[in-house]
């Protein structure tokens, strides 16, 4: 495995200081709030919808892409499924290259912490996690368990930066302050940075993840609040690395379970083995209040829900098939990243 680090020299961190000062006045966003935290989930659940609903609406050329590209996932599910159904599925495994790209203040992520995260992802995605006692006694009925893709860390890169961002997709480049991705399409490039902390970003959001085709492929990222970054002590709610999974859903092709929309039963998220739902969860749910809807029992504790990372654990066989859709060799829209070497 080649891993490279990449760390800004002190004369850099000095040049960027001197000449982003902005941050001095900034309030720490109070999150103790189970109000303040639910809206700041809501905030990020929303702002994945709006843009991907924004985009279909208005880029002629990015609905047709992502029209024929249902069509094809449609088909691959249902072949997967007939081939699990004669016992004949065997999933070779895909492994995504990743490198985090970290811009930070003061303290850069530890080592132990970055590599703590890939191995969260790889119990998430290997079907490795179990779920919170009290779920329905369904619950773990259509749990893929293994998705056969694993994650790999390839690179890590850090930039000090003391500049007030207003939006998380200043990230993405050197010029506007972040880090350039490296060798986009073929790595997944992770972004982390501490702007909810700092205040930085009125509007700010946990995480966020590109859709397949969303934007340029030099944009092609994903976004975690180094909050919700890793695996850390805590209360179950950010520190399980958990956003870090649901937003890979994102950029693998999942929607949330309700589908783009909220409000109706009529949207769904286009995966057969999800229930149809209206409503996304936020915090701590498995308390015994009601959690259904559209006439069935709303999937809380699947990865594309919003609920805290404590109640979070699984993928269901057609989500499964779905993200192995994006990333299959041939045709799959990320199948940069598995033909990558
Ligand atoms: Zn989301």
């Amino acid at each position: 495995m080649k891993k490279t680090i990449v760390m800004c020299t002190a004369l850099c961190a000095i040049f960027l200081a001197c000449s982003n000062e902005e941050d001095a006045t900034a309030t720490p966003t109070d999150l103790s709030s189970t109000v303040e935290f639910e809206n700041l989930k809501l905030r990020t659940a929303q702002r994945f919808d709006d843009k991907l609903n924004a985009k279909l609406e208005n880029d002629p050329e990015f609905a047709l892409k992502y029209a024929e590209n249902e069509a094809f996932i449609k088909a691959y599910s249902k072949a997967e499924e007939e081939k699990a159904k004669s016992g004949k599925s065997n999933l070779p495994i895909f492994t995504i290259k990743v490198v985090v790209n970290n811009i930070f203040r003061s303290r850069p992520l530890p080592m132990e912490l970055i590599e703590g995260q890939i191995e969260r992802l790889n119990e998430a995605f290997r079907g490795r996690l179990s779920g919170p006692s009290g779920l329905p006694s369904n619950a773990e009925r259509f749990n893929a368990g293994d998705t056969r893709i694993r994650f790999e860390l390839d690179e890590v890169n850090f930039r000090r930066n003391q500049r007030r961002f207003t939006n998380n997709t200043d990230l993405y480049a050197r010029s506007t302050g972040g880090i350039n991705p490296t060798l986009p399409g073929r790595r997944l490039n992770v972004y982390v940075a501490d702007l909810i902390v700092a205040s930085d970003f009125e509007i700010g959001i946990v995480g966020d993840g590109a859709f397949p085709g969303e934007g340029d492929p030099e944009f092609d990222h994903v976004f975690v609040d180094a909050l919700a970054f890793g695996v850390r002590p805590g209360n179950g709610r950010l520190n399980e690395g958990k956003v870090l999974a649901h937003e890979i859903g994102h950029y693998l092709n999942l929607f949330h379970l309700p589908g783009r929309r909220t409000e109706s039963c009529r949207f769904d998220d286009a995966v057969g083995d999800t229930p149809n739902s209206s409503t996304l969860y936020f915090g701590d749910v498995n308390t015994g209040r009601s959690t259904t809807s559209c006439g069935s029992q709303d999937m809380y504790w699947n990865f594309m829900n919003n609920t805290d990372d404590s109640e979070i654990f699984m993928f269901t066989n057609g989500q499964r098939n779905r993200m192995r859709a994006t990333l299959d060799p041939r045709r799959g829209l990320r199948r940069g990243l598995t033909n990558a070497r």
